[in-house]
């Protein structure tokens, strides 16, 4: 299976009833250089990212970060790495916007070859989302490796939205269960933002 890399700087502030938006990192929230950010000074935000990660929060959405980053398992970063891109982001994010806050980033550490239940477009990151915020909770920071819950869990809602630019996002969350959107790359969330908070709108199809 493999367990996933959680992420959590307090304060802790979702409410295990909120709706939650799990967005794609790399070209949906920070530029995606390539495919991979490597580096805490690699970290560039998209124009618009944290204000419309502020707007879904005042929606009363958690905000779950969902990452696949086989460079660690690769030997390109560390965990400690990982964490630091983190670190950063949370930082350029709330330094743009105060509310901008992210609840939970989870980060599949592992190739495509492992076989684990966690990289996208598997649908565990999400379901560990939903465990953590739902259920399980966590007490301020969250640094280290977790286990997936069983698959057989069921802890999406129907307000659940995905956000990503590429079709491994959208067919993870269509198998959570979530609305889910796609972003055009490197542009991020405000092309789609008004669809997001239209409850009306079933989100995309895999393309
Ligand atoms: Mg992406
Ligand atoms: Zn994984």
């Amino acid at each position: 299976m493999g367990r996933a890399l959680a992420y959590a700087k307090g304060p802790r502030t979702a409410t295990p009833q909120a709706p939650i938006a799990f967005l794609d990192r790399d070209g949906v929230i920070n530029l995606s250089v390539d495919g991979h950010v490597s580096h805490p000074d690699q970290v560039r935000l998209i124009p618009g990212a944290a204000s419309g990660i502020a707007r879904l929060r005042r929606e009363g959405m958690a905000i779950c970060i969902v990452t696949n980053q086989s460079g660690v398992d690769r030997g390109w970063t560390s965990e400690t790495g990982i964490h630091a891109i983190h670190d950063r982001l949370t930082e350029l994010l709330l330094e743009d916007d105060e509310e901008a806050h992210i609840d939970l980033t989870l980060t599949c550490p592992h190739t495509p070859w492992h076989g684990c239940g966690c990289r996208k477009p598997e649908s565990g990151l999400l379901r560990l989302g939903a465990h953590l915020i739902r259920t399980a909770g966590w007490k301020g920071t969250l640094r280290g490796r977790t286990d997936l819950p069983p698959s057989t869990a069921s802890l999406g809602t129907a307000l659940d939205i995905m956000v990503g630019d590429r079709r491994s996002d959208l067919m993870a969350g269509h198998g959570h269960g979530a609305r889910s959107f796609r972003a055009p790359r490197d542009l991020g969330l405000q092309p789609v933002l008004h669809r997001l908070l239209d409850h009306e709108d079933r989100g995309d199809e895999v393309w």
